[in-house]
């Protein structure tokens, strides 16, 4: 759990340093929230079931669909942009395997109201800063874009049907499987070449040359370098990938989107998803721009082991031992005080000889050592051991708060 912590409160600075505002919704929702976002076919994936009401229910499996039916209830006359994070526990219905649990944490975000390239650029530069800040090194970023890619979909004349047997073979960056797919589908050899180039090129030069004759596509693509510009030149973020065969395998999402991996985690190696998309109509309210990103806690946790982060340690500042019975009273009263200063304080609630107690004080690792006898008491001062030097020394009671915070 400190581990854990560590890892919340420093996504939490980070959130809040962007002016986002922390929110909750409920571990459940209707079952109706997350078939009208993704489709019937999400029932498989979720814990779902009927509640002693007969109402549908289902445990979330993530927080955009929760986020944004709350903030159509309840937070629409906000002003916007609205910035919202968010940490949740999510349940899949999956297999489970190393970094793929049933039950996992979410941190995540939503901004509502602003579809600029300087707010998508902010949001993507916040997610990579979450990761960066917390202590990853081995990053790294991918950006593209759905509009970009349906339009090359739409170039090839690809029927909804095919699409939809391409995008998880264009997911799982499955491109020998995608190139016999288009042979198959009668696409000729050299437009199947060149749409696959174009999934797997970083070249936004090139891919503005294959799209070029259709303009509103023309005007994705400027946006995209806008953002990619704002990412490098104020946000200091440039090792990012222009990847556009990224699909999110979500049918909501909209323009822009992006992935972050741990490069050296294996097969579940994705630690944040995010992108625009449009849901507020389809709960019913007013349309916005929407966007926002999901980061899988629990990996980024394996992440950081992986890279052997290490993790700060909260030790506790004093151990006090009272040598014989007669001592515990002030000994209590010792730790008390030390606690009413702010202090972690513990003192030995075993009765036993002082070097056990000292030997127990060690494996705690803590920062120093009180030892409590007659005749400290009787000069009103204490024995305080630090435990990293060894060094010893007497000490007046009142004046321990100080010591130890020194
Ligand atoms: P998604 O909502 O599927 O885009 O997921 C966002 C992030 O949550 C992913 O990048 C993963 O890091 C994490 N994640 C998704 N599914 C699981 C799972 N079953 N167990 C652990 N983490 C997960």
């Amino acid at each position: 759990m400190q581990k854990r912590r560590y890892l919340e409160q420093s996504i939490k600075e980070t959130f809040e340093k962007f002016g986002y505002k922390e929110i909750q919704t409920p571990t459940f929702e209707t079952l109706e929230l997350f078939t009208a976002k993704s489709g019937e076919g999400i029932i498989d994936e979720l814990y779902s079931f009927t509640d002693k009401g007969g109402r549908e229910i289902a445990l979330r499996p993530e927080l955009t669909a929760p986020v944004i039916r709350m903030y159509v209830e309840k937070l629409q006359m906000e002003p916007k942009p609205l910035k919202l994070f968010y940490f949740g526990n999510c349940f899949r219905y999956d297999r489970p395997q190393k970094g793929r649990y049933r039950e996992f944490k979410q941190a995540g975000c939503e901004i509502i109201g602003s579809d600029t390239p300087e707010a998508y650029a902010e949001l993507i530069a916040m997610a990579y800063k979450i990761l960066k800040n917390a202590g990853l090194k081995n990053i790294q970023l991918n950006i593209g874009n759905l509009n970009i890619l349906s339009s090359m979909f739409k170039n090839l004349k690809l029927s909804e049907d095919k699409q939809k047997y391409l995008i998880p073979l264009i997911d799982k960056a499955l491109f020998e499987d995608v190139y016999d797919a288009l042979t198959e589908f009668k696409i000729n050899p050299k437009d199947a070449t060149n749409f696959l180039e174009m999934l797997q090129t970083d070249d936004i030069n090139k891919i503005i040359e294959y799209v070029k004759s259709d303009k509103s596509t023309l005007e994705e693509i400027n946006k995209l370098k806008e953002i990619l510009k704002i990412l490098k030149n104020s946000f200091d973020v440039k090792d990012y990938n222009v990847k556009l065969s990224i699909v999110r395998g979500l049918d909501y999402y909209k323009g822009i989107v992006f992935e972050i991996e741990a490069t050296n985690l294996g097969a579940e190696k994705q630690l944040c998803g995010g992108g625009a998309y449009e849901l507020i109509s389809l709960f019913g309210g007013k349309e916005f721009p929407t966007a926002g990103f999901a980061i899988g806690f629990d990996r980024s946790l394996i992440a950081l082991e992986t890279e052997k982060f290490v993790f700060p340690t909260q030790r506790i500042d004093a151990y006090v031992i009272p040598i014989n019975e007669d001592t515990i009273e002030k000994s209590l009263e010792i730790a008390n005080e030390l606690r009413n200063n702010n202090l972690k304080a513990d003192v030995d609630l075993m009765r036993r000889g002082v070097s056990k107690a000292m030997k127990y004080a060690s494996s705690l690792n803590v920062k120093n050592a009180i030892i409590i006898g007659p005749d400290e008491i009787k000069n009103n001062s204490a024995t305080v051991k630090d435990m990293d030097t060894g060094k010893q020394e007497t000490v007046k009671i009142e004046n321990l708060p100080k010591h130890i915070q020194g």
